[in-house]
């Protein structure tokens, strides 16, 4: 039984992923999230295994040796990783996990699933801004980084939005409501596909 569904969203920071998935939380039940490690700095009000497993380079380290992670990469400087198990055990038990990766992580996973079972329970949704501008606007509102990491953030931004079409949707945030609406469109469509489903007209 390896109905369930895991959705890659990735979109540049800022774009509204963490924003978009809070809301279609409310409106579809028992979405599991993956809980990645990063080696990034908690920022206040950040919990430790709620939002990320915050760890030191060193233990990130030792979990790549060991093979724990899905995938991983160095983004914006920090080292972020899918844990390989929580995202395998949704699938098996028909679940809907949602997954924030990058674009790197986000071609690793494609790259690594393909040929395999597990490749059909992926849906990659690239999350965008209605603009660089607007993007930057967001962030410096949201001002939860310093100059240097947002500048950082925006420089890498025009490298990865450029990646949208190697998704197969594309989310434009402008007005949130209206996004996070498609984005819970997008799910339950996914999760229609008579892959993913089971049924038995004589049962
Ligand atoms: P990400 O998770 O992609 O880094 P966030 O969800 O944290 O992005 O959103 C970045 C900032 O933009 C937050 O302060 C959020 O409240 C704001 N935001 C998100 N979506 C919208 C929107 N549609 N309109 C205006 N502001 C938004
Ligand atoms: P933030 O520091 O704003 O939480 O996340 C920065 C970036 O790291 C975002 O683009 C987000 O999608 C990405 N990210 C978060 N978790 C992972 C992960 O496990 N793997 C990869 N490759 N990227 C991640």
């Amino acid at each position: 039984m390896n109905h369930g569904l895991a959705i890659i969203l990735s979109g540049p920071s800022g774009a509204g992923k963490s924003t978009l998935v809070h809301m279609v939380n409310q409106w579809i039940p028992n979405l599991q999230f993956s809980i990645s490690c990063t080696t990034r700095q908690p920022r206040p009000g950040e919990k430790d295994g709620v939002d990320y497993h915050f760890t030191t380079i060193a233990d990130f380290e030792a979990g790549t040796a060991r093979g724990d992670f899905l995938e991983f990469a160095n983004v914006h400087g920090n080292y972020y990783g899918t844990p390989k198990a929580p995202m395998l055990e949704a699938i098996r038990n028909d679940q809907i996990m949602m997954l924030d990766i990058d674009i790197q992580g986000a071609r690793q996973i494609r790259r690594n699933l393909s040929g395999t079972p597990l490749e059909a329970a992926v849906e990659y949704v690239f999350i965008a801004p209605p603009s660089l501008k607007i993007l930057e606007e967001r962030l410096r509102k949201r001002g939860t980084e310093t100059e240097e990491v947002i500048l950082k953030r925006l420089k890498n931004a025009e490298t990865e939005v450029q990646a949208w079409k190697e998704y197969s949707y594309l989310v434009l945030n402008d007005a949130a409501e209206t996004a996070a609406r498609k984005l819970q469109s997008i799910i339950l469509s996914a999760k229609c596909r008579t892959n993913r489903t089971e049924w038995n007209p004589f049962g």
